[in-house]
């Protein structure tokens, strides 16, 4: 088993990463026409995964506000955006949670709900997965593996299991079935600094292995790179990994990777951010020369053409096959 790290339980002993990151020769992008908008609804967590991005977790305290949910909707029907991600943490956990979906849903837009699964079975919850398909909502959700020894270690004891349950909920109520048009997607990433495997072997294999265990069917999976900031970038300096890791995300750089990653055509709020990696990092987008520019202070505003904020974590969306929000690139 893998010792247990400082940083699976909290902020309190990160190692910050931007520093490690600062200096870049990740090429010059520009934004396209916005697609999706991704927002952030806060960090309380009923997990503590040790590969977390954003270092959520059962303690995190923030929340976004009625009030902000509302600029985001407003934002989202000027935008022209055909999606709404909502992630968190555990986005269910946050009160606005049912209003941003119910809201987004009324105008007309696709809901995507990053779901960690466990959240089903939680107190107070256990009406969420008829929520989530009374209002068609898209889910997707993190299975590191098909192996429970491999998740119990990433993502903590029993975690398995209450997945294993989660997915079988959700296909009872339709999701994941042909026809269904209600839509299932496993998310996995490596266990260590490695790059994730060909996502269209992998999710053969997950479909036979989790098919013949436990019954269990979903629409996709999507294999993401882990980001080298973090919980899991943290966990790396400590191991003294953090420069081999970036070593082999820069060596496995694809320029054909660089037209399809997410902050091409996806926006990460509550401030604006060209991706949530960006957003982790407190590296706001930049336009029209405003240090950060609020979710009310965008309303209709066209961000095609704008530059996006990178840096060398960039290098772990253009490795290899690629990854991003929806899986690899190619
Ligand atoms: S379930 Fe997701 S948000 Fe929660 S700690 Fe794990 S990776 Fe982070
Ligand atoms: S981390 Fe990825 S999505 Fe974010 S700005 Fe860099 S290349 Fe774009």
């Amino acid at each position: 088993m893998m010792p247990e790290s400082p940083e699976a339980h909290g902020p309190s002993r990160m190692h910050a990463t931007l520093p490690l990151l600062a200096r870049s020769d990740f090429p010059a992008l520009r934004r396209k026409a916005l697609e999706i908008v991704q927002v952030n609804v806060g960090y309380r967590c009923n997990q503590s995964c040790l590969h977390c991005h954003v270092n959520a977790g059962p303690t995190r305290t923030e929340t976004m506000s009625l009030e902000t949910a509302d600029q985001v909707l407003a934002y989202l029907a000027a935008s022209g955006a055909h999606t709404l991600d909502i992630t968190g943490g555990a986005p269910e956990l946050n009160a606005v949670f049912r209003h941003l979906v119910g809201e987004a849903s009324a105008q007309g837009v696709k809901v995507l709900d990053r779901c960690n699964l466990t959240i089903l079975f939680e107190p107070g919850h256990e009406d969420l997965a008829e929520f989530l398909a009374g209002h068609r909502v898209e889910v997707i959700a993190s299975l590191p593996c098909y192996t429970e020894e491999l998740v119990d270690r990433q993502r903590g004891k029993g975690v398995y299991e209450k997945s294993v349950r989660g997915i079988q909920r959700l296909n009872e109520l339709g999701y994941g079935r042909p026809g269904s048009g209600l839509e299932l997607h496993l998310v996995y990433n490596p266990q260590g600094p490695s790059l994730p495997p060909s996502q269209e072997k992998l999710e053969s294999d997950y479909k036979r292995i989790l098919g013949e265990h436990f019954g269990i069917v979903f629409n996709r999976l999507f294999t993401l790179a882990n980001m080298p900031i973090q919980r899991f970038g943290s966990t790396l300096v400590t191991k003294g990994q953090f420069n081999t890791y970036m070593d082999l995300l820069r060596g496995a750089h694809r320029t054909e990777n660089l037209d399809t990653v997410m902050c091409r055509n996806l926006v990460s709020i509550d401030y604006l951010y060209d991706c949530d990696f960006n957003q982790m990092l407190g590296l706001p987008l930049a336009r029209g020369g405003q240090k950060r520019t609020h979710v009310s202070d965008a309303l209709g505003s066209d961000l095609s053409g704008n530059p996006i904020v990178v840096r060398d974590h960039c290098f772990g969306c253009t490795a290899g096959q690629g990854s991003s929000c929806g899986g690899a690139l190619g």
